[in-house]
């Protein structure tokens, strides 16, 4: 069984520029805590593009200012999150790389842990607090950092093909992959921050579609359950396909 995972969540799994869907939001929450209920250790990196991305922002916009516009849209994000942990009676801590009045708690690494042995869920806003980065990297550091036994993401996809399965009817989709063949093929898993950083720290990674029914807790139970529909990216792995 995991003991400890990351869990990475779009801004876009969870809103939209209108505001949040609350239905999505509070199935997410059920299926974190029904793993948190297994004794599973939760850390959330939050993204924030439903409000905000980076390198979306017009050509003339500085591109520091647009990414710290990012990095507080995850913040908002995470505080959503957060208090619908509260609603359903589920600690939840949200931590950031920089201070944010009271609103948030500075990251520190070994109350990060003592937070996740308590059973109380650690979300990850504001990225690493520096731009040039998306969340991807965070949920791949904070991994590392947190020997986290495997990083899940969540996507809208439902899994890592060899081409985008939206242009391409024939697209194939791996079972498993190195994260070698990720990055030499350049597939659309993360960005390459992420998983150069996987790849060193050896922490797999399952590429799930969060629009499945219960995706977060089957994905949770990865490797017990093989017959999972996404993909499983590890350092030694070799490329197997989907039927
Ligand atoms: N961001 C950043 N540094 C980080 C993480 C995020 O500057 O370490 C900014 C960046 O502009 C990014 C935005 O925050 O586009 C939102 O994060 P991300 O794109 O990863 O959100 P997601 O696509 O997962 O919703």
């Amino acid at each position: 069984m995991l003991r400890r995972v990351v869990i990475k969540l779009s801004g876009e799994a969870i809103g939209s520029e209108h505001g949040y869907d609350d239905s999505i939001i509070k199935s997410i929450v059920e299926q974190i805590i029904l793993l948190v209920q297994t004794r599973m250790q939760v850390a959330l990196v939050v993204g924030g593009g439903n409000y905000w991305r980076g390198r979306h922002s017009c050509s003339d916009m500085d591109r520091v200012k647009s990414d710290q516009m990012g990095m507080l849209a995850t913040v908002m994000n995470a505080l959503y999150l957060q208090d619908m942990f509260r609603r359903h009676g589920q600690k939840a801590k949200v931590v950031t790389p920089f201070q944010i009045g009271n609103i948030t708690e500075m990251y520190e690494r070994d109350s990060a842990l003592e937070m996740l042995e308590s059973g109380m869920v650690l979300i990850n806003a504001a990225g690493l607090g520096h731009p040039m980065f998306s969340t991807d990297t965070i949920a791949a550091l904070r991994a590392a950092e947190l020997e986290a036994d495997c990083i899940l993401f969540a996507k809208n996809t439902d899994g890592v093909y060899d081409s985008d399965p939206h242009k391409n009817l024939a697209a194939k989709k791996y079972r498993t992959l190195s994260y070698r063949t990720a990055i030499e093929k350049d597939l659309n898993i993360t960005d390459m921050s992420a998983l150069h950083l996987a790849q060193q720290a050896e922490i797999p990674s399952y590429v799930f579609s969060l629009n499945a029914p219960n995706s977060i807790t089957l994905a949770g139970s990865y490797p017990e359950t093989g017959n999972l529909n996404g993909t499983y990216v590890c350092a030694r792995s070799v490329e197997i396909w989907h039927d």
